[in-house]
């Protein structure tokens, strides 16, 4: 990491009403302050206040650029922890260029992706989950994975890892501690009953927080929901409302949707990811059957399932293929639609055929009628799964980190269990740190940094 003067355009590529420039750097005011020309006497950009705006024109030579508003920040209380200056001026591309080209000619030089975030890191302004939680909150394009990557950049899942590393630190220190004395037998820093309660209290945390990630990917990558049953159900007509497009072939002969398809919907501000797939029934066509093989497997990777049926067979249908249905989605969260409603008179009594509480709902995919309240089933089963409040992990670096840290506190376990050395456990309690330490950034390589920091756009 270099401490020269970088720049790039922040705002997204394109021509917009305005755009900013940011520059970082030791050289950020005196570079932009030979180019800022105040519209004021005496305002020059380097004897400005910190976190002032200042009005003035770009001119380089002869040549009068724009008209632009300079905001000053100043190490160390800027985003990055240097000295910043973001430069608005109006959204035209020749003018972004010009300037951008101008900045590189007095000295600074073009930011890579993500650089000013991997300044701010590199500079102790945030973690490196944190810094991570700032490409997720510029991704987010729903309130589910906005209010998750608020949490993380605000410093929730720092804090709890924080707190774990200071146990097991402590637990480490005893057992040292212990190790430094090893020619006093007799001497037991460490109360091997205290150790294994504390042990079991880090395990417990470390392990629910790498049960969230379940929750956390859904929310992310939106909520699998497979939507199955058996051909001219209404799948597609479903999946096409609840997208508002025609993504599925709707027909009605019987088979057409032979191969799974995917898109992503958000309802009430939460992504979730539908799956239609092929309808279930005996064939001896092998495409087919290749689809409903499938159907199985998108089965086994969905969190909720939408069982729809023909309203005018209902009966008959989960009489003949409800018990392997129930037993398939036995550990998701099942709701049966039962569709076509609008072709029935009354709605008849199925209570009897299935599971207490299985949440079952009449819709017309149709007629669009009781979609909304399916839509609301729909996060109703989502939200079970969560308390407001809950630390949610969502990036698969810190899940495999988890993963390797929970390892390490069960070898700790085991270790205690079996009145093992001082030794061996000290060494399973540092791998367990190490793997946390790498979740905020503290013994990350810099390989792993520039393929996380690679992946930001250029100008955050
Ligand atoms: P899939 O095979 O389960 O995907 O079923 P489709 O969505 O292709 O629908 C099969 C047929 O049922 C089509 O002719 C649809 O227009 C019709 N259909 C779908 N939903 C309804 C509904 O709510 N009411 C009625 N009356 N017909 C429907």
């Amino acid at each position: 990491m270099t401490n020269d003067t970088i720049c790039a355009i922040s705002t997204a590529p394109g021509i917009g009403g305005v755009a900013v420039i940011r520059v970082s750097g030791d050289e950020a005011i005196s570079i932009c302050n030979r180019l800022f020309h105040p519209h004021k006497k005496g305002k020059e950009l380097a004897c400005q206040k910190a976190y002032t705006l200042s009005y003035g024109t770009i001119i380089h030579e002869e040549e009068t650029v724009d008209d632009v508003v300079a905001a000053l920040f100043c190490a160390p209380h800027s985003f990055t922890g240097e000295d910043t200056v973001e430069l608005t001026c109006h959204g035209s591309l020749y003018i972004q260029q010009r300037i951008l080209q101008l900045l590189l000619a007095y000295g600074c030089r073009m930011a890579q992706p993500g650089e000013f975030t991997q300044r701010a890191f590199m500079n102790g302004k945030m973690d490196l989950s944190q810094a991570e939680a700032v490409a997720d909150l510029i991704a987010s394009t729903s309130e589910g994975q906005h209010r998750l990557a608020m949490n993380q950049m605000k410093g929730g899942f720092s804090k709890e890892l924080k707190s774990l590393r200071e146990q097991l630190l402590k637990i480490t220190s005893l057992m040292e501690l212990e190790l430094d004395f090893a020619d006093h037998e007799e001497l037991e820093f460490a109360d091997r009953g205290e150790l294994k309660e504390l042990a079991s209290q880090i395990e417990g945390v470390i392990s629910r927080l790498a049960h969230s990630f379940k929750v956390g990917n859904a929310i992310k990558n939106g909520t699998p929901v497979a939507i199955i049953g058996k051909t001219n159900a209404g799948k597609s007509t479903l999946l096409n409302l609840l997208l508002n497009e025609e993504k599925a072939i709707v027909s009605s002969i019987h088979g057409t949707t032979r191969d799974v398809i995917e898109d992503t919907t958000i309802i009430k501000g939460q992504l979730f990811r539908f799956i239609d797939t092929a309808g279930i029934r005996n064939t001896t066509d092998t495409i087919e059957s290749l689809g409903i093989e499938r159907t199985f497997q998108k089965i086994e990777q969905s969190s909720i399932i939408l069982w729809m049926i023909d309203a005018t067979d209902a009966m008959q249908q989960i009489k003949e293929i409800g018990n392997d249905i129930f037993l398939r989605c036995k550990d998701k969260q099942l709701i049966i639609v039962i569709n076509k409603a609008d072709l029935l008179g009354d709605y008849p009594d199925l209570s009897g055929l299935i599971p207490a509480n299985m949440p079952i709902i009449f819709i017309s995919a149709k007629e669009d009628r009781n979609i909304e309240q399916l839509q609301q089933l729909l996060i109703e089963s989502t939200q079970a799964t969560t308390q407001p409040g809950d630390i949610i992990v969502s990036n698969v670096r810190h899940f495999e980190a988890l993963n390797h840290a929970l390892d390490s506190i069960h070898r700790v376990q085991e270790g205690l269990e079996c009145n093992l050395s001082g030794d061996f456990i000290s060494q399973d309690l540092r791998e367990c740190i190490f793997h946390l330490s790498d979740i905020v950034g503290e013994v990350t390589t810099d390989q792993v940094l520039g393929n996380i920091f690679s992946h930001f756009c250029v100008g955050k």
